[in-house]
């Protein structure tokens, strides 16, 4: 199956995308999201499905795909979570990735305009999870992700890694894909995170 094909494929079947008997290219990563909602998004799964589905469409054509494999009730101390927070007061699993979904993401009186993710990048600590705040657009997941795997921010605004959100689709180049690619191989080394399935 070509890639073009796999990410049509991709866009139009969540079963296809989930279901682990299809999870059988063979070059590909699997990571495994162990994802924790608050109320909104526990009202909501769908909006967090389509997350998930989105960051697929994504990064599937570059041979690194997502698993929605836990999910853990937020407490109701994390229903609002602050930008800044220590990655101490967060309930981690090195071996996957925790995505916190709080009902909203606060700041600081010095940050411009609302936070829509965040992405703590002392992975190398354990320390490593993504926030996202409940039904904001569907590209946030797959925008932190990006983060996640070492990408940095694109100036041109129908990029994915563009920093402020912009309405419709956007693409990655083939060279953020390919650093995603490079990321996902030294997690598979390290097994934090730990792919399901590797190469
Ligand atoms: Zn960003």
């Amino acid at each position: 199956m070509s890639r073009a094909a796999w990410a049509w494929i991709g866009a139009i079947s969540l079963s296809l995308a989930l279901a682990p008997g299809a999870a059988a290219e063979p070059t590909a990563y699997l990571f495994p999201l162990r994802v924790h909602l608050g109320p909104r998004a526990e009202a909501n799964r769908g909006w967090m499905v389509a997350q998930v589905q989105r960051a697929n469409d994504y990064f599937g054509p570059h041979q690194v795909r997502f698993l929605w494999r836990d999910t853990v009730r937020l407490p109701a101390s994390m229903r609002t979570i602050h930008h800044a927070a220590s990655s101490r007061s967060f309930d981690l699993d090195a071996r996957a990735i925790d995505v916190f979904v709080p009902d909203e993401i606060v700041g600081d009186e010095e940050m411009h305009g609302s936070v829509l993710g965040v992405t703590d990048p002392r992975r190398q600590r354990g320390a490593h999870r993504i926030c996202i705040e409940a039904e904001e657009p569907d590209d946030v997941l797959a925008h932190e992700l990006g983060h996640y795997f070492g990408l940095g921010h694109h100036i041109d605004a129908h990029n994915l890694m563009y920093p402020h959100s912009t309405p419709g689709t956007h693409a990655i180049t083939d060279a953020q894909g390919a650093q995603v690619l490079r990321r996902a191989a030294g997690f598979a080394l390290s097994g934090r995170p730990a792919p399901l399935q590797a190469p």
